[in-house]
């Protein structure tokens, strides 16, 4: 049977919603039409219908159990928790511009944060015959530490890179980010740190609310302190595809692995680069996410001692993302499943993006010779 995945999994993750209104904004009673929240349920029930329909014979579903007070307490404030937990208790409502919460977000958030625990745990004790996917709904990357934003809570991967930093022997985890949008809470949990080397690959984008999400994602957002190069920002031009993604992999993320020569890989596997993704202006297709994930593969067997996580974060488009994420688990199993990509029909500038891909790397060498 060759390679498995497990598959971390709570049915909260699609009891908790956000409020409906005008796309992500509230509403103001100047449409027809009050639209769903772009960040769904179907987004993870299309996910989980397309595993068991085309990788049933490699995935396997576990049980999460919450991230505990003190997993979260390493990542975020008590007050933060606290707001949180009576927030929901109280029936939840829109919490910032574009985030919301009902009953049953503090339990979703909870559990995908352990679920993230659980998954970098299990990359841990097993090697990359059977990797760890935490299909968690809500993501974690714009959690800071006192705020809500983008959708996101907890910051899952960071909970789970503290949990194993505090719990194990584990001196180096890498962080590899590719939602389309800056991972600005992962960045802000991990700054001033060496022992985790965060990679975040994005749409260059302005803040979407002044009051909640900083303006990040800059080049020269490199960390600060003993942190000092270990956050390395790969900021791209819309209309990256396979091509550029590739080319990202090529000559950022393989040399910056090889030199930092992480215990523990964590991908934050937002398949919002996807093309036609509402909230991103990339194109990559199904085929270019399958190449990513095996790449993910590849480069934690080589250089993070097989030990792989695999972290749901963004993706927008319902049906697109169900078959990005299909290719990210396809390359990450080396399986095929001989399913094209539904909706790609825009090419890529991949001139534009080699261009900056290239300054981004030159930029970044002053910090690591590898990327020379
Ligand atoms: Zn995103």
């Amino acid at each position: 049977m060759g390679r498995t995945i497990t598959a971390f999994w709570d049915e909260s993750f699609i009891a908790h919603e956000q409020p409906a209104g005008e796309f992500e904004s509230e509403w103001t009673g100047r449409l027809a039409y009050r639209q769903p929240h772009p960040d769904r349920p179907e987004r993870l029930k299309n996910i989980y219908s397309i595993l068991q329909a085309e990788l049933a014979d490699h995935v396997t579903l576990a049980d999460v159990e919450p991230a505990t007070r003190v997993q979260l307490e390493r990542t975020h404030t008590a007050d933060h928790i606290d707001d949180l937990q009576a927030f929901c208790a109280d029936g939840g409502g829109r919490i910032t511009a574009e985030t919301g919460a009902n009953e049953h977000t503090f339990r979703a958030a909870t559990h995908a944060a352990g679920a993230a625990c659980l998954a970098a745990e299990h990359a841990l004790e097993h090697s990359l015959d059977n990797v760890p996917y935490a299909m968690v709904r809500p993501s974690g990357h714009h959690a800071q530490p006192e705020q809500v934003d983008g959708f996101c809570y907890f910051n899952n991967v960071a909970v789970a890179a503290d949990h194993i930093l505090e719990t194990t022997d584990t001196e180096r985890v890498a962080i590899v980010d590719w939602d389309v949008h800056h991972g600005n809470g992962t960045q802000e949990c991990f700054e001033d740190r060496d022992d985790v080397l965060v990679i975040g690959i994005h749409n260059d984008h302005w803040s979407w609310d002044p009051e909640a999400h900083p303006q990040t994602g800059d080049l020269d957002e490199v960390g600060t302190g003993d942190g000092e190069g270990y956050n390395v920002n790969v900021p791209l031009p819309p209309g990256t595809g396979d091509e550029g993604y590739e080319h990202v992999f090529d000559r950022i993320v393989e040399p910056l692995l090889r030199s930092y020569d992480p215990d523990l890989l964590l991908i934050s596997a937002g398949q919002d680069a996807g093309t036609m993704d509402p909230l991103g202006r990339n194109v990559v297709t199904k085929g270019g996410f399958e190449e990513l994930g095996r790449r993910a593969r590849v480069l934690a067997d080589e250089y993070a001692g097989g030990n792989l996580a695999v972290v749901q974060e963004g993706g927008y488009q319902v049906s697109h993302l169900a078959y990005a994420t299909l290719g990210v688990l396809e390359g990450v199993l080396g399986v095929e499943t001989g399913i094209d990509d539904p909706m790609a029909w825009m090419d890529e500038d991949y001139d534009s993006a080699r261009r900056t891909i290239e300054d981004i790397a030159t930029y970044h060498s002053e910090y690591w010779p590898a990327l020379e």
